[in-house]
């Protein structure tokens, strides 16, 4: 499971300010289940948008948006509605948006931010990395995580150490900037290179107490105690 929470409106309006049109996904996996993301969740924000002057093209609502062979096939039937589109809206957790953004060639603009939980959530077949930094980045990257794809973690370019396309730190390993570079130029969004991004609210990177009792910090506590 992961836990993603919805964006401010506003800052979701912001992302979108210069487009007419959107087309919604949603996702019927961990964003159904955190409520920022499931078929009531893209009914509401489909009302809000339309009340904010948007033309919304279509929605639709996909089982797992992380998985990009079921990000195609559930658009299949309507490419003409996402064309129709300027943009976008994917309303689940990091992982998802980069696996739309890497499977559609649209600009596409995240709905949420990914919490951290403060446990493990296993293993993960696809490439796509998400931190649950709470602040999701994906607006201005293209939709690569600037966390998980930068070995630095850098969020407001690049250290200028790379090499040939390869990270200094990790040679086996494309610069997640350069990555980030020709998404954007391949979707015609080298414009969002020049907006400010605030630095990290750390804060947000750990787990809120909250959630630290549902993690295996907590299992390990109470399995000691029970002992
Ligand atoms: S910017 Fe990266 S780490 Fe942060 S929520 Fe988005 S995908 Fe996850
Ligand atoms: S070379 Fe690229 S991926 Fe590696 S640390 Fe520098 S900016 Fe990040």
């Amino acid at each position: 499971m992961i836990l993603s929470e919805p964006k401010p409106f506003e800052e979701i309006t912001g992302y979108l300010e210069g487009e007419k049109s959107v087309f919604i996904l949603g996702c019927n996996g961990c964003a159904q289940s955190s409520g920022s993301g499931g078929p009531v969740q893209v009914a509401e924000m489909k009302g809000k948008l339309e009340g904010a002057g948007k033309k919304v093209t279509g929605t639709k609502v996909i089982d797992f948006l992380c998985e990009k062979a079921l990000v195609k096939s559930g658009l299949r039937g309507r490419v003409d509605e996402v064309a129709a589109a300027d943009s976008i809206l994917v309303m689940t957790c990091g992982i998802g948006v980069q696996a739309v953004a890497a499977a559609v060639n649209r600009v596409c603009h995240p709905a949420c931010n990914t919490v951290n939980l403060g446990g493990s959530r296993g293993e993960w077949r696809g490439s796509e990395r998400c931190q649950e930094c709470g602040q999701c980045l994906l607006d201005y990257t293209g939709g690569i995580c600037p966390l998980t794809a930068c070995t630095k973690s850098l969020v407001s370019g690049a250290c200028g150490g790379a090499s040939n396309g390869k990270c200094e730190l990790s040679p086996d390993k494309d610069c997640g900037w350069e990555l980030i570079f020709n998404r954007l130029k391949a979707k015609n969004q080298l414009a969002r290179l020049k907006v400010f991004i605030n630095p990290l609210d750390h804060s947000k990177l750990m787990a809120r107490p909250e959630m630290l009792a549902t993690s295996r910090y907590a299992l390990e506590q109470s399995d000691q105690e029970g002992r």
